[in-house]
C-alpha cells in the first residue's frame, strides 16, 4: 500500500483538471481579475446552494466572520464562541474588539456545550458564535431560542460544514453564516477565499462596501472599509468546484459509512446527533492512547491529524482571557483523546480498509 495522506486535493484536481485549467486561462485572457464576472456567478451559485438570498465572497473563512461581525454593528462587548475550535473563531471576535467568552463542547458532538452557553451570558454579551464543527451542525433549536430569550445575535461559522443540514435546512440556519474556502474544505479554492451568506439585504449590502474599501462607487468612500475581495480567479474555480459539490459530500458520507462500519467495537467513532446531517469535514475517532496510535499509524504511512491540540483558553495567544488547565475539562479531555483519520472524496475502498486493519492490529483485534 502506498502512503496513505490524511488529504489529497491533487487526486481531484486530477478529475477535474481540464475543466479548471481552460477556466484559468479564460479569466486570464480576458485580464478579469478583480470583482469580475465569475465571482458575480459564484456568490449567485452559492447563495442558491445554501438556500439563502444573498452570498457575498471575501478573501478568507476569518476575514467573513470579522466582516460579519463588523455588519452586524457589534463594536463592544462579549461573544460566545466554543473554545474546541480553530482560532480564527475567536481571532474574528477579537479583532474587532469583541472579547470571547469561551463555553466547553458536548462529548459526543463536540460542538458548543448549549447549557454552559447559558451559563455564561452576562449583561455584556452581544452575540453567539457556534462553530458547525467537523462538518456536523449544532444543537440549533436550543441556541436559537436562548438567543431570542437574551436578545443576542448568532452568526454561524459554517467553514467546516459547507451543504450539512440542522433538521431540512442547511446551514446558516440563521440568518448569517460565514465560510471558508480555504484549500482543504468541503468547498476549497487554489488558495484563500470565503463568503458571508445571509437572508439579510441590508448586511449583505453592508459586507459588499467594506470589503471593497468602503466604497459603493469608485473613488466614492462612504464609510472607512477594507480590502477584502475574493479573487475573481478563485471564484471561477470555485464555480466548477460547487457543480460537484453534493457529489463529493455524498463520497465522503458513503466513506465514513466504511470506517464506522470497520471500526465498530474496535474505537470509539463519531456520534451524529439526529438532527444533523454531517459532511464530515473530517472523521474523529476518540482514544486514552491516541498518541501511541498517531505514532503507529505514521510508521505503517497513514498520515493522521489532531484537530484541535490545543484548545483557544490554553494558547498563548489568548492568555489575556486568564484562563488556566482545567477550566473546560470536557475540551481538554477531548483534545487529549481526538485523532482525525483520512478523510476526502477520492480516498479508495482498500485504502480505508488498510487504515482499519491497522487500528485493529494496534488495539490487538
Ligand atoms: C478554516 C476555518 C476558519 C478560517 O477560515 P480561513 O479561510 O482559513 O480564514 C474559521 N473557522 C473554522 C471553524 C475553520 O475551520
Amino acid at each position: 500500500m502506498n502512503k496513505i495522506n490524511f488529504l489529497d486535493l491533487k487526486r481531484q484536481y486530477d478529475s477535474i483538471n481540464i475543466e479548471i485549467n481552460n477556466k484559468i486561462q479564460e479569466v486570464i485572457n480576458n485580464s478579469d481579475f478583480i470583482l469580475g464576472k465569475d465571482v458575480e456567478e459564484f456568490e449567485k451559485n452559492f447563495a442558491e446552494f445554501c438556500d439563502k438570498k444573498y452570498c457575498v465572497g471575501v478573501s478568507s473563512g476569518t476575514e467573513a466572520l470579522k466582516l460579519a461581525l463588523n455588519a452586524l454593528n457589534l463594536k463592544e462587548g462579549e461573544v460566545i464562541i466554543p473554545t474546541n475550535t480553530f482560532i480564527a473563531t475567536a481571532l474574528a471576535a477579537s479583532d474587532n474588539n469583541l472579547k470571547p467568552i469561551l463555553v466547553d463542547i458536548n462529548p459526543e458532538t463536540y460542538n458548543l456545550d448549549i447549557n454552559d452557553v447559558e451559563r455564561k451570558i452576562t449583561k455584556e454579551t452581544v452575540a453567539i458564535i457556534p462553530v458547525h464543527l467537523y462538518g456536523q451542525t449544532c444543537d440549533m433549536g436550543k441556541l436559537i431560542e436562548i438567543a431570542e430569550k437574551h436578545n443576542l445575535k448568532i452568526i454561524e461559522d459554517c467553514c467546516q460544514a459547507h451543504g450539512a443540514r440542522y433538521k431540512d435546512k442547511k446551514v446558516p440556519i440563521t440568518s448569517v453564516g460565514c465560510f471558508s474556502f480555504y484549500p482543504g474544505k468541503n468547498l476549497g479554492a487554489y488558495g484563500d477565499g470565503g463568503a458571508v451568506v445571509t437572508d439579510d439585504e441590508k448586511v449583505a449590502e453592508k459586507i459588499k462596501s467594506l470589503r471593497n474599501y468602503g466604497s459603493p462607487k469608485k473613488y466614492y468612500h462612504d464609510e472607512k472599509g477594507f480590502n477584502n475581495r475574493l479573487d475573481n480567479l478563485q471564484a471561477a474555480i470555485l464555480n466548477i468546484k460547487l457543480k460537484y459539490l453534493n457529489e463529493w459530500n455524498n463520497k465522503r458520507i458513503k466513506n465514513v459509512e466504511l470506517y464506522n462500519k470497520l471500526l465498530e467495537g474496535v474505537v470509539n467513532t463519531p456520534k451524529i446527533d439526529k438532527n444533523s446531517t454531517s459532511v464530515y469535514h473530517l472523521y474523529i475517532i476518540k482514544t486514552k492512547e491516541r498518541d501511541k496510535l498517531q505514532e503507529f499509524l505514521k510508521n505503517n504511512d497513514i498520515q493522521t491529524g489532531i484537530h484541535y491540540p490545543v484548545p483557544i483558553h490554553l494558547q498563548k495567544a489568548y492568555s489575556d482571557l486568564g484562563h488556566k488547565k482545567g477550566d473546560f475539562p470536557v475540551s481538554e479531555k477531548c483534545s487529549n483523546e481526538i485523532l482525525s483519520l483520512p478523510m476526502f472524496a477520492e480516498l479508495k475502498e482498500e485504502e480505508i480498509e488498510y487504515v482499519c486493519n491497522k487500528i485493529k492490529e494496534f488495539f490487538n483485534k
